[in-house]
């Protein structure tokens, strides 16, 4: 799950990470009366952040034609008319796809006179089965531009989970982005404070871009965390009733939606043959099949081992939801799962959907011949797949090109 800015940033503050004072508003009254707050508190200009679920916002352009989903204002009236043109209006950015997202919601921030811009994340190394905490002087850019280009810009320093990250390790990570002095006592507070909100909150990212060396009002330096993003581990999540509460629906395709409600594992795509499989790696394997054979799969769809006949129902109106679906592919694997409860499950969906589409069962394992004599029973017409090969070009060539 992907929460907020605004929302990392209060979780980043509460682990003791510097982060620019500022407001969420959702309408333009909302947004001028935290600018005049920001502006009367003695802060020269203040930066207006969209609040969508994706990044380049800064680069990026509304469908109306206004450039930049991040703007520095410099009063209140201009932060008024800036949030008249904004909010309710969809942004697109290099992270959003050409359909890009509603803004419905605005972070008024003081803004930061910055010197420096840096990157710093926390993410889960897999092959070494660590956190790793990455830096880089190149900040505020694409990180995958400066791993591409530049690739010894970025620093690393891997921590043991059962110790988590040193002091010292802070230190050399703040000494190898060039800070000096005092500025190297703030930086490695604040990098263990990154890291304590990655491990509290159970995350799988906490990436600060730019995290910045800023010019305070008393004309000395200070670092601080100007972007935030943090993804959360869904797997995590029922141990975090606050963090749970920072899900945005508005943000989740409907489709994935609905399918979490039930416990599925959805994903849509762009082809036209809908899969309903059990088990994530058999629902990989069935996409791949169905590219092998030259198709094109509509969804990722797992309803896990033990699916009961309601999940199966659900699952079918969810894929057939999706207008591009013009066959479906069923690949069971029977080992927890019983075939007949699969078998019961596509039937009454099939009547309860009046499915008109070419639909290819396979089925193998646990009480697989009851299940196959409950499709045969129920007067369908259902396309049987012998195996997984057989059924993946039946339903290709179901659906033709
Ligand atoms: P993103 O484009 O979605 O990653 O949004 P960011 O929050 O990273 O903002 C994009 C860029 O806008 C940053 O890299 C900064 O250069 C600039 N920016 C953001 N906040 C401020 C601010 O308070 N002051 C100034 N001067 N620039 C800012
Ligand atoms: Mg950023």
């Amino acid at each position: 799950m992907n929460i907020h800015e605004y929302q990392a940033k209060q979780l980043l503050a509460q682990f003791g990470v510097p982060v620019p004072s500022g407001n969420v508003a959702t309408t333009p009254e909302e947004a001028k009366a935290a600018a005049e707050k920001l502006l009367t508190d003695g802060h020269k200009r203040v930066v207006m952040k969209s609040q969508i679920h994706a990044g380049g916002r800064g680069k990026g352009t509304f469908k109306s034609g206004l450039q930049g989903g991040v703007k520095v204002c410099s009063s209140a009236g201009e932060v008024y008319e800036r949030a008249k043109a904004m909010l309710g209006q969809t942004l697109v950015t290099k992270q959003t796809g050409p359909e890009g997202r509603v803004v419905s919601k605005l972070l008024i921030e003081a803004a930061s006179t910055i010197r420096k811009e840096f990157y710093l994340a926390v993410l889960l190394d897999r092959a070494l089965s660590r956190p790793v905490v990455m830096a880089s002087t190149e900040g505020g850019v694409d990180i995958e531009e400066v791993a591409a280009k530049t690739p010894e810009k970025i620093i690393r320093e891997t921590i043991d989970p059962a110790i988590g990250m040193m002091g010292y390790q802070a230190r050399k990570l703040a000494a190898a982005l060039g800070l000096k002095g005092d500025l190297i006592n703030a930086a490695t507070k604040l990098l263990l404070g990154v890291y304590q909100t990655w491990w509290e909150c159970d995350a799988s990212l906490v990436e600060i871009n730019p995290l910045c060396l800023v010019e305070t009002a008393d004309g000395k330096e200070a670092v601080l965390a100007v972007d935030a993003k943090i993804g959360l581990d869904d797997n995590a999540l029922y141990r975090h009733a606050n963090l749970q509460a920072m899900r945005d629906l508005g943000e989740e395709a409907p489709l994935e939606i609905e399918a979490s409600k039930f416990n599925l594992n959805y994903i849509k795509l762009d082809g036209n043959i809908a899969c309903l499989v059990n088990g994530a790696g058999l629902a990989m394997a069935t996409m791949d099949i169905i590219q092998h054979f030259g198709g094109s799969p509509a969804n990722f769809l797992d309803v896990g081992g033990g699916a009961s006949k309601e999940q199966v129902t659900a699952a079918f109106k969810i894929i057939l939801s999706d207008p591009h679906v013009k066959g479906i592919l069923v690949n069971i694997f029977g080992g927890i799962m019983d075939c007949n409860v699969i078998a019961t499950g596509i039937v009454a969906a099939v009547r309860e959907t009046g499915l008109k589409l070419p639909l290819v069962v396979r089925l193998e394992g646990n009480n697989v011949q009851a299940g196959k004599t409950t499709l045969a029973q129920s007067g369908l017409t259902i396309v049987s797949g012998d195996s997984m090969a057989d059924a993946a070009q039946k339903v290709v060539k179901a659906v033709g090109k």
